[in-house]
């Protein structure tokens, strides 16, 4: 069972460990942000309340992110593990994570905090490139694609997240040192926070997580 949580700042690569960990895993990634983007593309009521909150790098209200995680949490493919990606992202949520955990018999087993020096994250996060189509994610410096705004996947057309300009991710990196670091003192408490570095080759990180997960290294 891998029930665990990815903690890190916007850039630290907790969306692309989790889609390793889930393929290797076989469990599912519930990222909050992709659930989002997913429903201001469609315009649903949520979506369009989600947007000017996401446009402007702050949270979303605290009632919209915890519904869409305890309706989640209960669907079937949750029942021999699931990874947490960008949620909890303050006490609040962690605290509302615990309820929804007890109420459905859960518990998180890891609480994986990844962690980038400033610097690196904004050259990461402007650089960041998604197919419109798939979904592929990549960089224009370091995994630039052959043909340029072209995804080489499926041929689909390549965009920056609105959310990922430079004004809006110095926001959003303040939200995260104010409103979701406070979130490694709080899992330290409860003894189930482990730290990665996370620089240095996806697959060494990678590699250590699983490490991790597997219940293989030591505590720190
Ligand atoms: P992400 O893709 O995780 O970087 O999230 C993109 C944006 O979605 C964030 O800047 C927030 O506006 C919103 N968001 C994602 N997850 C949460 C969350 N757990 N709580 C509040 N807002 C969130």
């Amino acid at each position: 069972m891998c029930n665990c949580i990815l903690l890190g700042p916007p850039g630290a690569g907790k969306g692309t460990q989790a889609k390793i960990l889930t393929k290797r895993f076989g469990i599912p990634q519930i990222s909050t942000g992709d659930i989002l983007r997913a429903a201001v593309k469609e315009q649903t009521p949520m979506g369009i309340q989600a947007k000017k909150f996401m446009d402007e790098g702050a949270l979303v209200p605290d009632s919209v992110v915890i519904g869409i995680v305890e309706e989640r949490l209960v669907k079937p493919d949750c029942s021999s593990g699931f990874i947490l990606d960008g949620f909890p992202r303050n006490v609040e949520q962690a605290d509302a994570l615990k309820q929804v955990l007890l109420r459905t018999g859960k518990s998180i087993e890891h609480v994986i905090s990844i962690s980038v020096d400033k610097e690196e994250l904004l050259s990461r996060i402007t650089g960041r490139r998604t197919c419109r189509s798939c979904g592929k994610g990549y960089h224009i410096a370091f995994d630039p694609p052959e043909v340029p705004d072209r995804c080489g996947e499926c041929g689909g057309e390549l965009y920056q997240r609105d959310d990922d300009r430079e004004e809006t991710i110095r926001k959003r990196l303040e939200v995260y040192e104010e409103q979701t670091a406070p979130l490694i003192t709080y899992y330290g408490q409860e003894s189930l926070l482990r730290n990665v570095q996370g620089t240095g080759s996806i697959e060494d990180i990678q590699s250590e997580i699983v490490g991790i997960v597997e219940g293989k290294g030591r505590n720190t």
